[in-house]
């Protein structure tokens, strides 16, 4: 969907000049080694690019206005190999741009009992040497991630690559475009929100096409495109009967095709990398986009309904994070509950758009009526979504600032068909459990609306709130609500 390899992280060691010319040759190689590792390293989804040893406050400030301006680099990973004094770093960091990655490693893993002198000592001095660059980037209340462990440690190396996923995800959305066909659901309140302060935040911006620009589009697509499409429909899917050529609805499979090349022309020709629409909204189209919307997000634009665009943006970033990875990342709504006390289970749909991209075997492609926004029978992609490690996430905006919520969950395969159920559906637990899960999302102010991911873990999250400076609330196997109310009132404080 979206090739990770096209970004770079830098990979800056630090020194100074007090050790000579042979330590220093030998940092370098180290450091390259490591390169050359980390970029074997199938963990590790983007290059990893060698930088020389920076060693003064002029090579630092340089090697930060560099990666400023370098469109491709997404981030910086920076090592204390020797002793770095940290005043040397304080102009560099303060125009860094770039999201940082400090890691805590050492070349060798093991200390040389039998043949370790003042020499050994004096190259290896990561233990101290990473404190002080540690110092001055706290002193600096700068985020970033640190990771701790040997360089070949298999953990230290997905906890790496997993970072360079998540800035991928920010790199995509400095500058991206979302665009909003119609406005808000009316009177809908957490899907709204303060556009302005995100595009400041964030990097991205939504603005607002009357739907009459997108009909426009729609309806300049030839009868011989439409067919193309719908032939495509009918090899990929389960089609139903009415649905096919010459059945009594065919006409309807069309009119979605038309709606779908329309949106994907309207999404290309304006650089868009993720929409929302309204239901409310629709003047012109003959149903509202179903299939369309499914098909789209299963190829990578970011999506959410009602005019929900931070949930829009916020699925397209996790999916550039999970680009490459099994499973997928989702557009998603708490639907509704089974309170069974000894299978309690959460129901997630939306009325029609769930992405392509969970289906677990081949979808159903059908119609049935929609109750809501006096349309045509919308097509749709039906299907059930595998079992397994899942979290949901939602941005909010809480007035003052936004509030990034996460919680982790187990989805399990469907235990019984749901034959009248017309839409694409997925089960899960919350953590800790459904009560106190439920409680704490509601106790943050989550919204109904969320991404649901089957392959990130609540870490990404974490480091993707740290990248954006966003308050960051987890819901996992460990959460105590009265403990919860008290970090939710604290963390008030804290960004006021
Ligand atoms: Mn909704």
């Amino acid at each position: 969907m979206i090739d990770l390899k096209k970004f770079e992280v830098w990979f800056v060691t630090g020194s100074q000049d007090l050790y000579g010319e042979d330590t220093l040759k030998q940092v370098a190689e180290h450091s390259q080694q490591i390169v050359r590792s980390f970029n074997e390293a199938a963990q590790i989804p983007v290059q990893v690019v060698f930088k020389p040893t920076v060693k003064s406050t002029e090579e630092i400030r340089s090697v930060m206005q560099d990666a400023n301006s370098a469109k491709n680099c997404i981030g910086i990973i920076a090592w204390m190999h020797t002793f770095s004094p940290a005043k040397m770093w304080i102009g560099g960091l303060s125009i860094m741009q770039k999201p940082l990655l400090q890691l805590h490693t050492q070349f060798n893993r093991d200390i040389p009992w039998e043949t370790i002198d003042m020499d050994f000592m004096n190259l290896n001095q990561s233990a101290h040497g990473d404190r002080e660059f540690g110092f001055i980037l706290s002193r600096m209340r700068k985020n970033r991630k640190v990771v701790v462990g040997h360089w070949q440690d298999p953990e230290v190396l997905s906890q790496i690559g997993g970072w360079t996923r998540v800035t991928a995800g920010w790199a995509d959305w400095q500058g991206a475009r979302f665009v909003r066909f119609g406005d808000n659901m009316r009177f809908v309140a957490v899907t709204d929100g303060d556009k302005v302060e995100a595009e400041k935040q964030f990097g991205f911006s939504v603005n607002t096409y009357g739907v009459g620009d997108l009909v426009k589009v729609i309806n300049g697509f030839s009868d011989a495109e439409v067919d193309k499409l719908t032939a495509e429909y009918e090899e990929k899917y389960a089609v139903v009967d009415p649905l096919r050529k010459g059945g009594a609805q065919y006409s309807s499979l069309r009119d979605a095709a038309k709606i779908e090349l329309g949106i994907e022309a309207f999404l290309k020709d304006g650089n868009f990398k993720g929409y929302s629409d309204t239901f409310e909204d629709l003047h012109g189209m003959t149903q509202l986009p179903g299939i369309a919307s499914q098909r789209l997000m299963g190829k990578g634009y970011g999506f959410a309904g009602e005019g929900d665009w931070k949930t829009a943006a916020l699925v397209r970033a996790m999916k550039v994070m999970g680009s490459g990875l099994k499973g997928g990342n989702a557009f998603m709504e708490d639907y509704t509950y089974h309170f069974d006390p000894s299978n309690p289970l959460v129901l997630g749909s939306h009325m029609l758009e769930v992405d392509e991209s969970l289906a677990d075997g081949k979808a159903k492609c059908e119609i049935h009526p929609l109750g809501i926004g006096g349309k045509a029978d919308p097509v749709r992609l039906v299907f059930n979504v595998a079992g397994g490690h899942a979290l949901n996430a939602s941005i909010v905006d809480m007035g003052n600032r936004f509030r990034l919520i996460v919680n982790t969950v187990e989805a399990v395969a469907p235990e019984h068909d749901l034959p009248k159920l017309p839409v694409a559906r997925v089960l899960w637990k919350p953590y800790p459990d459904m009560k106190t899960g439920c409680a704490a999302w509601i106790l943050a102010g989550g919204a109904h609306h969320t991404c649901y991911s089957q392959n990130l873990f609540a870490e990404n999250m974490e480091d993707f709130a740290d990248i954006a400076g966003i308050e960051y609330i987890l819901i996992d196997q460990d959460t105590k609500i009265r403990e919860l109310k008290n970090e939710l009132r604290w963390n008030d404080a804290a960004f006021k």
